[in-house]
């Protein structure tokens, strides 16, 4: 039984970053983050060694994709990460689950902190077929092209609910309760960590009762930026959108894959 757990750095307990950037912005929480994100992947790691997983493969999704402090790491884990090495390229159909850690609410949600989907700074929204979706969304549909289901997501209840909308069936654990886009409440640390390991162990036990998440083509998307100056370079012929309004852009992809 193989698996991945895919790993984001806001979303993890004790993480809210500082007004005015994103989590990269604020130095001592993001150095606090990249060491909770790799404790809470340790600890389904642990949970899935427990329930016979025989490989159990760490992505490193955040920023450039070199976040993680790989000598905290589990070390039966194997780790997948760098830069432009596309969204889930290490998962094929024999794969048995992908669980998300450090995943975060998609932008456009109140009271979850660090929300946005895939730039803060860039998009309001993403829509695929008329439906909001952030990086919980995209990714489930990546791994669920592939036949292979979420099982586990840990992160704020804001992204804990998106998920749970999104995936019936899907085991979390809240990290911490969202204020603001920079406040919470937070379970501690390292109490966190004994929640996830038990309840990724239960999930496997029961992952049969999860189905793979799709976005079958053809998908219009529609983008709407935070920025009139990048919606007028996406529209540049080059790129292929079409201009919705001052903000909002649009074009029709075949698969999921083409957003990338
Ligand atoms: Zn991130």
């Amino acid at each position: 039984m193989k698996f991945v757990i895919a790993v984001d750095c806001e979303g993890p307990a004790g993480v809210v970053g500082a007004p005015g950037g994103t989590l990269n912005d604020a130095p001592a929480q993001y150095e606090f983050a990249r060491r909770q994100a790799t404790a809470e992947a340790s600890a389904a790691a642990r949970g899935l060694f427990a329930a016979g997983a025989t490989q159990v493969i760490v992505w490193d999704t955040h920023g450039g994709g070199v976040n993680l402090v790989t000598d905290e790491l589990d070390e039966r884990c194997d780790l997948f990460h760098g830069a432009n090495g596309g969204r889930l390229a290490m998962l094929d159909r024999t794969f048995a689950g992908l669980l998300f850690i450090g995943y975060h609410a998609r932008d456009n949600t109140l009271a979850a902190p660090l929300a946005h989907t895939f730039s803060s700074t860039r998009y309001q929204w993403i829509k695929l077929n008329g439906r909001e979706v952030g990086e919980l969304a995209v990714d489930a549909a990546v791994a669920g092209a592939h036949g292979v289901p979420v099982l586990f997501v840990a992160s704020d209840d804001k992204a804990v609910a998106e998920a749970a909308a999104l995936l019936p069936g899907v085991a979390t654990v809240t990290t911490k309760i969202g204020y603001s886009w920079n406040a919470a409440l937070s379970k501690h640390p390292r109490r966190v960590l004994r929640e996830i390991e038990a309840t990724v162990q239960a999930a496997v036990a029961r992952r049969d009762a999860v189905k793979p998440f799709t976005l079958p083509g053809p998908l219009e998307v529609e983008i709407r930026h935070k920025r009139i100056d990048t919606a007028d370079e996406a529209c540049l012929p080059v790129y292929g959108w079409k201009r919705v309004d001052a903000y909002t852009v649009k074009r029709t992809i075949q698969a999921l894959t083409d957003l990338f």
